[in-house]
């Protein structure tokens, strides 16, 4: 893996002793390997490339996540900025993180388009954290039924399910497909009203939010 000086301080600050770096740039190791079969070539399209960075930057969130879900700030020690390097904190506060799936419609750089995946996941994992508990093992225990241990199966089954370049229509829909097989969709509900919440409803479609959820939920 190839990390790299930062030069927003002086001395420069080496990516590589910063975790929340180190586990983004690995993550896009694992959903490169994991999206369409192992070709390393399925998340080529803007969109998918997109998730892309969205993904990496939601595993540094959730490995630096505690029993009481906080915003996510990434990169703050290597700019000396707790601002850190993306335009908002990950936040279930829609105050705080505004981005919807409507802010697609004028995103074209994919690390800013991973920052509206990787909001809607921090409210996923906030949602299932919140629905289940927390485990403070879950890194040596995948075995739990604590909402952090349900996000990171989700999160890496649906990798799987997901088609070659996925949209995040697809990526959503992989989500409800890997909690069907592995939980029997016991947590349909809470994954669809996270994801509408920012514009990833049932009706979503070419960039236009719809906060609708499925019947029953
Ligand atoms: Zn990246």
């Amino acid at each position: 893996m190839r990390m790299f000086l930062w030069d927003f301080t002086s001395p420069a600050r080496d990516g590589a002793i910063e975790n929340d770096i180190v586990i983004h740039e690995n993550t896009h190791g694992v959903t490169n390997r994991m999206t369409g079969g192992g070709t390393g070539r399925c998340l080529q399209t803007t969109e998918a490339g997109g998730m892309g960075e969205g993904w990496s930057d939601a595993m540094a969130d959730w490995n630096a996540q505690g029993a009481t879900t906080a915003d996510f700030v990434l990169g703050q020690w290597v700019t000396n900025n707790p601002a850190g390097i993306r335009s908002h904190p990950y936040s279930t506060s829609a105050t705080t993180n505004p981005l919807r799936y409507s802010s697609l419609k004028t995103l074209t750089e994919v690390h800013a388009i991973g920052e509206v995946w990787a909001n809607m996941l921090h409210n996923v994992y906030a949602s299932l954290v919140s629905a289940h508990g927390w485990s403070a093992t879950a890194r040596t225990n995948p075995d739990g039924t604590e909402g952090n241990i349900v996000f990171l199966h989700l999160f890496l089954d649906a990798l799987l399910l997901q088609p070659c370049n996925p949209t995040f229509i697809a990526a959503r829909n992989a989500w409800i497909q890997a909690d069907a097989n592995r939980y029997a969709g016991a947590n349909k509900c809470v994954l669809w009203h996270a994801f509408a919440s920012r514009g990833l409803g049932v009706n979503a479609a070419n960039h236009n939010d719809d906060s609708t959820v499925p019947a029953g939920c």
